[in-house]
C-alpha cells in the first residue's frame, strides 16, 4: 500500500496526479511498448537498454512501468500494478532526493542527489558526475538487489554522463550481474558518448499524434479550446504541450488581477461593470481567476499589517469580497452576474 509521507508520481510540473497502470498508461507508443512487453513476457529482457525519442513523449512512464514489471512479486511478467513491490516503484517517498520507496528501483541523475552524499564539495552543474556512478551505482551493484527480485537503475538525460562517468560505467553496463538492468532516457541522442550508445540497446519513442496529446490533455483538464491552441507548438511532446497550457493559464490570471484593479481604479462604475462584462462564463476558470484576485488582496494585506498600516484592513476587507463572490459561483450564480456585483461592492468599500 501507498504509505503517509509519500508523494505519488506525477507527470511533468503542475500536472494532476497521475496512478500509473503498467503499460496501459502509456499512450501512443505501441510499438515501443509492444517491444518491451516482448522481452518481458519471454523472459528474455535486455539488461542495458535506452529509450530515445524528445523530451514528455512517455520514456520516463514506460521506464517505470518497466521497473514495476520487473520488481513486481505478483507473478506478472509485464507488472501487476497493485502489489506493493509495484506501488512502492512508482511511490516517491518524501524528503530530498525525490527517490522511489522502492530500494531497488534507482534514479540516476545530474543534480538529484546533494554533493555531500556523492562525496563532493559542489554540485554536478553541468555532467552527471563519476562520483554519482561510484556512490549510486557502483557500490549497490556489488550486491545482491535488496528485496532479491531485480535491480533497475534509471538514468534520467544519460546524455549528461561525463566522459569519466561513463568509463566508470562500461564494465557494469557491460555485465551488471545477475537481475540487474539498466534504463537510459535519451532525449538528445546525438550527445550521447559513443562507448554507451554500442552498449546499450535502443527502444525508440516517436513524438506524439495530435489524438493522443489531445486525450492526454483533456485527462489534464484542459479546455478542449486550449488545446487546439497548444498542439501545433509543442512538437509531440505532453510536457511541453503541458508546460504551454500552463503558462499561457497563468498569463490570464494575472491579466484578470491587472483588470479588474484598473476598472476598480475607475472614476465611474462603467469600467467595473465592463469587466465584468467581458469575462468567460466557464465557472471553473472564472474560479480559478478569482482565486487569484484573493490571492492579490491576501498578499497586500499581509504587507500593509507587517507595516503596520491601517489599510490592512481594507484589503482584508477586500479578500472578504473576493472570497464571496467564488462561493456566490460555486452556488450557481452567474459568473458574470457574481463578478459584477463584487466589482460594485468592492468599489463601495474602498471608493
Ligand atoms: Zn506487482
Amino acid at each position: 500500500m501507498r504509505g503517509a509521507g509519500s508523494t505519488p508520481y506525477r507527470l511533468g510540473r503542475g500536472c494532476t496526479r497521475l496512478w500509473l497502470v503498467p503499460f496501459e498508461a502509456i499512450f501512443g507508443q505501441a510499438a515501443a511498448v509492444g517491444t518491451l512487453e516482448q522481452m518481458l513476457r519471454a523472459g528474455r529482457v535486455h539488461h542495458a537498454l535506452r529509450f530515445e525519442g524528445i523530451e514528455g513523449v512517455g520514456k520516463e512512464m514506460a521506464a517505470m512501468a518497466f521497473a514495476q514489471a520487473l520488481v513486481c512479486t505478483a507473478g506478472n511478467p509485464t507488472g501487476c500494478g497493485g502489489c506493493s513491490a509495484c506501488e512502492r516503484a512508482v511511490t516517491m517517498g518524501e524528503g530530498v532526493p525525490s527517490v522511489p520507496l522502492h530500494p531497488d528501483v534507482i534514479f540516476v541523475e545530474r543534480g538529484l542527489y546533494p554533493p555531500e552524499v556523492l562525496g563532493r564539495t559542489r554540485p554536478e552543474a553541468q555532467e552527471l558526475s563519476v562520483d554519482q556512478i561510484r556512490t549510486v551505482v557502483l557500490e549497490r551493484a556489488a550486491f545482491p538487489p535488496h528485496e532479491g527480485k531485480a535491480r533497475i537503475y534509471i538514468v534520467r538525460r544519460a546524455e549528461e554522463l561525463s566522459i569519466s562517468a561513463a568509463n566508470a560505467l562500461l564494465k557494469t553496463l557491460e555485465e551488471p550481474g545477475r537481475n540487474t538492468y539498466f534504463v537510459l532516457l535519451v532525449s538528445r541522442p546525438a550527445r550521447l558518448l559513443s562507448t554507451i550508445r554500442s552498449r546499450t540497446l535502443r527502444v525508440r519513442f516517436a513524438p506524439l499524434g495530435d489524438d493522443v496529446l489531445r486525450k492526454i490533455l483533456a485527462s489534464h483538464g484542459i479546455s478542449s479550446e486550449e488545446v487546439e491552441r497548444v498542439i501545433p507548438l509543442c512538437a509531440g511532446s505532453a510536457t511541453a504541450a503541458l508546460e504551454l497550457a500552463d503558462a499561457h493559464a497563468s498569463e490570464q490570471r494575472e491579466a484578470f488581477v491587472r483588470q479588474a484593479l484598473e476598472a476598480l481604479q475607475s472614476k465611474d462604475s462603467a469600467a467595473a461593470l465592463a469587466f465584468a462584462d467581458s469575462q468567460g462564463r466557464d465557472k471553473a476558470v472564472v474560479r480559478l481567476h478569482l482565486g487569484a484576485l484573493a490571492v492579490h488582496f491576501a498578499r497586500q494585506a499581509r504587507e500593509a499589517v507587517l507595516r503596520q498600516e491601517l489599510s490592512a484592513r481594507q484589503f482584508a476587507l477586500r479578500h472578504e469580497l473576493v472570497l464571496q463572490a467564488i462561493s456566490d459561483v460555486e452556488r450557481n450564480a452567474s459568473p458574470v452576474l457574481a463578478i459584477e456585483n463584487m466589482m460594485l461592492r468592492l468599489r463601495a468599500e474602498t471608493g
